[in-house]
C-alpha cells in the first residue's frame, strides 16, 4: 500500500464520500426548494464507470477503506449498481455505503446489496407524512418506509436514518423518533441543519442546536458509543432498553473538524477537503487511464497540504458551496 493520505494536521483520511451526479428529485426545503436547476444548458457529464474506478482505486491504494456513494440522488444513476459493484471490488475497500432519499429501494436494494452494498442511510426527516411532504416537497413517505422494511428484508442488520433537526418543523417528534426504533435496529441521526450559500432566512427561522437531545439522552440513561477510524462525525448514543441508536451530527460544536477523517470528490471529479471552503481541485484530467495513478495520487497529496485546520461555519462562513446536492452531503 502506498503511504496513507495525511494532512498537516496529522488527520488521516479512510473515509471517501463520492459523489455521482447532482441531480435530485425531491425539493428538500434545506437543499434544493426549487428543486434541481442545470447549471448548463447541455447533459451535465458526471464522472464514468471508469473513471469512478481510478478515483477509488487510487483511494483505497492511500489506506481509504471506506466509500459513500452519494450526490444529489445517487440511485438516479441508471448504473448506480454498476457503481456500487466497481467500488466494492476494489482492493482494499471493506465499507461501501450509499445516502439516498430512499425512494428506489424497495425495489432495488436486493440488487445493491447483492452488488457489494454493506451499508444504507436514508433520508427520513418526519414521520408524519404531512410533514414529510412539507420539508421534501414530495409525497413518497409511505414509499420510503417500505424501502426501510425491504433493506431489513434484504438482510441489512442495521439502517442509518439522517433527519436534519429543524425548529419548529420537526423538533418537537423526538418521542415519536425514539418509539419508532425502541424495536428496530435503526441508527436514527439528528443533523443539525447547516448553512449553506444559497440558503436564505431558512437558517435563521429553522437552526437549532442538537444539545437539548443531547442532555434529554444522557438525563435518560443513554450511553456515548466508542468510535471506529473510519466512522463518520456523529456522537452516537445507546440504550440497554432500546434495539436502535440515536446519532447526532453536529457541525457548530467546537472541535467538530478535529476527527476529520474524510474527504470528498464531487460529481465532475472535483477533490474537496471540507464541505465548507474552497472551489476544489480537479481531478478528472488524470481520470482517463489507468497508467496515471502515481500522478492523480500525487495531486490529491498536495491538495491535502492546502486542508484547512476547520470550516469558519459558526463565523457565518458558508464557503463557496450553495447547497449540499452540489458536491455530496
Ligand atoms: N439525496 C440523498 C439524501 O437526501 O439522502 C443524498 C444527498 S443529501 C445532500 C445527503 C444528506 O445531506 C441528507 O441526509 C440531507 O438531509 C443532508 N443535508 C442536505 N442539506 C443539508 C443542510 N443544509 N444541513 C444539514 N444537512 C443537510
Ligand atoms: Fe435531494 Fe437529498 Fe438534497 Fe433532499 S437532501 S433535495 S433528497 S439531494
Amino acid at each position: 500500500m502506498a503511504k496513507q493520505f495525511e494532512d498537516n494536521f496529522h488527520r488521516k483520511f479512510y473515509y471517501l464520500r463520492l459523489s455521482v451526479t447532482d441531480v435530485c428529485n425531491f425539493k428538500c426545503t434545506y437543499c434544493l426548494p426549487d428543486g434541481y436547476q442545470p447549471a448548463e444548458k447541455k447533459k451535465p457529464s458526471f464522472l464514468t464507470l471508469e473513471e469512478i474506478q481510478r478515483v477509488t482505486g487510487a483511494f483505497a491504494e492511500c489506506g481509504t477503506t471506506k466509500v459513500r456513494i452519494t450526490g444529489g440522488e445517487p440511485s438516479l444513476r441508471r448504473d448506480f449498481t454498476d457503481i456500487i459493484r466497481t467500488v466494492a471490488e476494489q482492493p482494499g475497500i471493506t465499507k461501501v455505503a450509499t445516502t439516498t432519499n430512499g425512494y428506489r429501494m424497495a425495489k432495488h436494494i436486493q440488487e445493491w446489496r447483492d452488488a457489494g452494498l454493506t451499508h444504507i442511510n436514508v433520508s427520513v426527516d418526519s414521520l408524519d407524512p404531512k410533514m414529510f411532504y412539507q420539508i421534501t416537497g414530495e409525497n413518497m413517505f409511505h414509499q420510503v418506509m417500505s424501502g426501510i422494511d425491504a433493506a431489513f428484508d434484504a438482510g441489512f442488520e442495521q439502517v442509518k436514518i439522517n433527519t436534519v433537526l429543524l425548529k419548529d418543523l420537526n423538533s418537537q417528534e423526538l418521542p415519536k423518533f425514539l418509539d419508532w426504533i425502541k424495536t428496530r435496529p435503526i441508527q436514527l441521526r439528528f443533523i443539525e441543519l447547516m448553512q449553506t450559500g444559497e440558503m436564505n432566512d431558512l437558517f435563521n427561522h429553522h437552526h437549532v442546536s442538537g444539545v437539548s437531545i443531547r442532555n434529554h439522552l444522557i438525563a435518560n440513561g443513554w450511553l456515548l458509543k466508542v468510535k471506529s477510524h473510519n466512522d463518520g462525525p456523529a456522537q452516537v448514543f445507546c440504550h440497554p432498553d432500546f434495539l436502535g441508536e440515536i446519532g447526532l451530527i453536529m457541525p457548530y460544536e467546537k472541535d467538530f473538524c478535529q476527527s476529520c477523517n474524510r474527504l470528498r470528490i464531487s460529481a465532475k471529479g472535483k477533490l474537496h477537503l471540507c464541505l465548507f471552503g474552497e472551489q476544489g481541485v480537479d481531478l478528472r484530467d488524470l481520470l482517463q487511464a489507468d497508467d496515471q495513478r502515481p500522478a492523480l495520487i500525487d495531486r490529491i497529496r498536495s491538495g491535502l497540504d492546502q486542508k484547512a485546520v476547520g470550516h469558519f461555519l459558526d463565523e457565518g462562513k458558508t464557503g463557496q458551496t450553495p447547497h449540499l446536492a452540489s458536491i455530496g452531503g
